[in-house]
């Protein structure tokens, strides 16, 4: 598919990444709770898996708690810790620009009695610091907020927001997907208490993902799927041997530079009347872009037809504006001329 640009929404899965599922797909199918050889193989390889994504953001093995995608890893995030405080209840804060994932259960929580402060983001889709310490209340009782915006390629500045959370004794979670592997994150430095990957969006296999847990056995969270003690206990299931070494392949082989896929994009977009929104701060291969006339729009959608989406993925299906670009203060009209353009990620030298 060489026009597609859509790598927001979901990436190939690389050859190394194929190469090292393959084995356990078939030759080496062992469950990995199983007391025998073949089953201690399956649990060694899994074990490997989570150093190594350990590793990358500086947490420990027994952190890692493997779940089918960043959607159940906050799911997991969200419930599972706001589920130990279902008699008292209690205060949330999160943004207006999260993933729907994040925003539904948000909304879930509300509906059974929990209250949820939604922050706004200035035009660019930075929530500011001073904005999230002014909604803290007595009864703040957790604060998720996404590390890079998947619409927009915005990068937040959660080493503020983990700092924020830690000196008001609040736990803090942040959706890493659209950053994991794009962006240095050392969950101790940024004062991270939960964070959530997803395997699809760096190159690894679709239902695969991951939550950070600080200290995840003597965790308060409450496992959304009971199960056989997997994961800690955390999130039962038959652990998924091959999408797991493949989510660890995926990290270690994720590209450190781009091809010359960014520079020959830089030399197409130039040709048009555009504005790129997000402001300074975003990762370099999430373009939000919005072309100037409605002419200006056919004329890049007839000289190249790519894929590309309007908002994200899960917006484009339905007929309207996205809650990102309306949060930024964009008119429907606007948002109707804005694209998303994202290419090949790659890891980016300083966030
Ligand atoms: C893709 C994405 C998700 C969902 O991840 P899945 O693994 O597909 O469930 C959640 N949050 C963000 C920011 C994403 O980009």
């Amino acid at each position: 598919m060489d026009n597609y640009y859509d790598y927001a929404a979901s990436t190939p899965v690389s050859q190394r990444v194929l190469d090292a599922m393959k084995p356990w797909e078939n030759e080496k199918f062992a469950n990995a709770s199983s007391d025998h050889q073949a089953g201690r193989a399956s649990a060694l390889a899994i074990q490997q898996a989570r150093e190594c994504i350990a590793e990358k953001i500086r947490a420990l093995p027994s952190e890692i708690i493997f779940t089918s995608g960043a959607s159940e890893a906050n799911n997991l995030a969200l419930k599972g810790f706001t589920f130990k405080h279902l008699d008292t209840k209690g205060h949330i804060i999160t943004s207006e620009i999260e993933h729907k994932c994040i925003l539904n259960t948000c909304a879930f929580l509300e509906s059974i009695g929990f209250e949820v402060t939604y922050l706004a983001p200035d035009r660019d889709g930075r929530i500011s610091p001073s904005s999230l310490a002014a909604e803290i209340r007595s009864n703040t009782i957790l604060i998720s907020i996404h590390h890079v915006n998947n619409e927009l390629g915005t990068i937040q500045p959660i080493k503020e927001f983990g700092a924020i959370a830690f000196e008001n004794n609040i736990r803090f979670h942040t959706d890493a997907a659209q950053s994991f592997c794009k962006c240095d994150i050392d969950v101790d430095d940024m004062d991270i208490d939960m964070l959530s990957i997803s395997g699809h969006k760096i190159y690894g296999p679709k239902g695969i993902g991951a939550l950070y847990v600080r200290d995840a056995r003597d965790s308060e969270l409450v496992p959304l799927i009971h199960g056989g003690g997997q994961e800690a206990g955390l999130r039962g299931g038959t652990s998924p041997t091959p999408l797991i070494v493949g989510l660890a392949a995926a990290v270690e082989s994720y590209p450190t530079k781009s091809d010359s896929i960014e520079k020959q994009f830089l030399d197409v977009i130039a040709k048009f009347d555009f504005t790129r929104n997000g402001g300074v701060s975003v990762v370099p291969s999430t373009w939000s872009v919005t072309f100037q006339t409605d002419k200006e729009v056919k004329r890049f959608m007839s000289d190249y037809p790519w894929l590309i989406s309007q908002g994200s993925a899960c917006n484009a299906l339905s007929n309207v504006a996205s809650h990102v670009l309306t949060a930024i203060g964009m008119s429907e009209e606007t948002a109707r001329r804005t694209y998303r353009i994202s290419l090949p990620p790659h890891q980016i030298s300083e966030s």
